[in-house]
């Protein structure tokens, strides 16, 4: 049995990941040979949640829905003869279903946010294909594009188990170069693993640096996973369960969710209150300032201001 890495909290709140079909074992209490997470606890702790919502609070308590598009730099890790890329029929298609999930033509909310792609390049080295999250530093200082805005995705040989990783958006100040999100270049729509074969991996990792957690997060105690209409869940979900109900408040598990551990076909939906706290995360951690902004006026500052008295040299 795997048991579940120590990592440390700030290791843990700067990465969420995704489980997939080839894990062993598995989650403490497990013990089939399924669908679930095994060596990479995405958990994050709820000291870190909390401090999350409430900061998120502090700085956007609310914030209209807008639409924002996401410019995404693709970068693809292939080993020395090649293999592992994707090819650009599945990169658009993956960039489709990122469209489709997130402006809730699966079913849903529209969250607002829509995806653009700017760039492809690909990038030959058989370590760094064959282990991307361990050697994240050594080809993101070299491919990355962009500021906070600009989603940089990575594909590689992430694994079976682990399917992706995506960094927070807090966790950008301390670490512009790690910001993105990595995923297994199998898991792109059209994909070789049953059930994990229509791209939602990226959608969830996606939902990470976008500013969600887990559906699951901290199981059925508060702050669960900062949102309000994503009803609390003590496990991550595996497979397709029909009524899984695992907490005593109301409502069941949300298994459809993109951002629990259901198979790709069993998911549909980001909620509103997802879609909110996606708008106010934006607003807080990666959207480039207009100019008036970035002149330090300020978005509500009048277009014209009034002169101030000079009263020195
Ligand atoms: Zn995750």
């Amino acid at each position: 049995m795997l048991t579940v890495t120590a990592v440390s909290a700030s290791a843990t709140a700067a990465s969420g990941a995704r489980q997939g079909p080839g894990g062993a074992d598995c989650a403490p209490g497990s013990t089939a040979r399924q669908v679930r997470f095994a060596g990479d606890t995405p958990a994050a702790d709820p000291f870190f949640v909390a401090e999350s919502v409430a900061a998120l609070d502090r700085r956007v308590p609310s914030r209209a829905p807008a639409a924002f598009t996401v410019p995404v730099a693709f970068h693809v890790l292939t080993d020395a003869s090649g293999k592992g890329h994707p090819g650009m029929n599945r990169i658009r298609r993956q960039i489709d279903t990122l469209n489709d999930a997130y402006g809730g033509r699966r079913g849903g909310a529209d969250t607002g946010v829509r995806f653009r792609l700017l760039s492809v390049d690909t990038l030959a080295n058989d370590t760094w294909f064959a282990k991307p999250h361990q050697h994240e530093r050594d080809y993101k200082i070299l491919l990355r594009k962009g500021g906070a805005e600009t989603l940089n995705l990575y594909s590689g040989a992430v694994g079976t188990e682990v399917l992706g990783h995506s960094t927070f958006p807090e966790a950008r100040r301390n670490e512009p170069l790690l910001d993105g999100v990595i995923i297994d270049h199998r898991s792109l729509p059209g994909g070789p693993f049953p059930h994990f074969s229509l791209g939602y991996t990226a959608v969830h990792e996606v939902g990470h640096w976008l500013g969600l957690f887990h559906t699951f997060e901290n199981g059925c105690s508060a702050p669960g996973d900062g949102v309000d209409d994503t009803p609390a869940e003590a496990t991550p979900t595996e497979g397709c369960p029909k009524g899984k109900d695992t907490c005593r408040a109301t409502g069941l598990d949300p298994v459809h969710n993109f951002m629990n551990y259901s198979w790709d076909d069993c998911m549909s939906e980001f909620t509103p209150g997802q879609a909110s706290r996606i708008q106010r995360s934006w607003e807080a951690y990666r959207r480039t300032p207009t100019a008036a902004e970035a002149a330090g006026l300020g978005p509500d500052a009048p277009a014209v201001r009034a002169t101030p008295a000079v009263t020195g040299a």
